[in-house]
């Protein structure tokens, strides 16, 4: 948890993205998944019938506001990515390991 300065700060830097980005991180949304051949991701659910995949060692995510506003250079980076930045950094994503085929399937949309 972030103490009230910090999250100032964060707002200030990012705006709402740092807001919601922050509830993420609050309700353990993000899960650092690995596959059986050592493939990294990140997905990031926020209820039971949406999710989003970010990955490790880019700044890409598979949301619409990536597309929308990360990619027009409106947004450094949307609230899935941050999200994930932040999890890591404070050791609160869920660890779980996925079959290759799995993540194959969860990248295409299927899963
Ligand atoms: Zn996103």
């Amino acid at each position: 948890m972030l103490n009230g300065e910090e999250d100032i700060m964060l707002s200030f830097l990012f705006d709402f993205t740092a807001t919601q980005a922050l509830d993420l991180v609050d309700h353990r949304c993000v899960s650092h998944i690995v596959s059986s051949s050592g493939r990294e991701l990140y997905k990031i659910q926020r209820n039971a019938t949406e999710f989003h995949i970010c990955l490790k060692n880019s700044n890409y995510c598979t949301c619409p506001s990536f597309i929308f506003h990360v990619l027009k250079k409106e947004q450094f980076m949307c609230k899935h990515k941050l999200a994930v930045i932040l999890s890591s950094a404070m050791g609160l994503c869920k660890e779980v390991q996925y079959a290759d085929e799995t993540i194959t399937l969860m990248l295409v949309g299927e899963q």
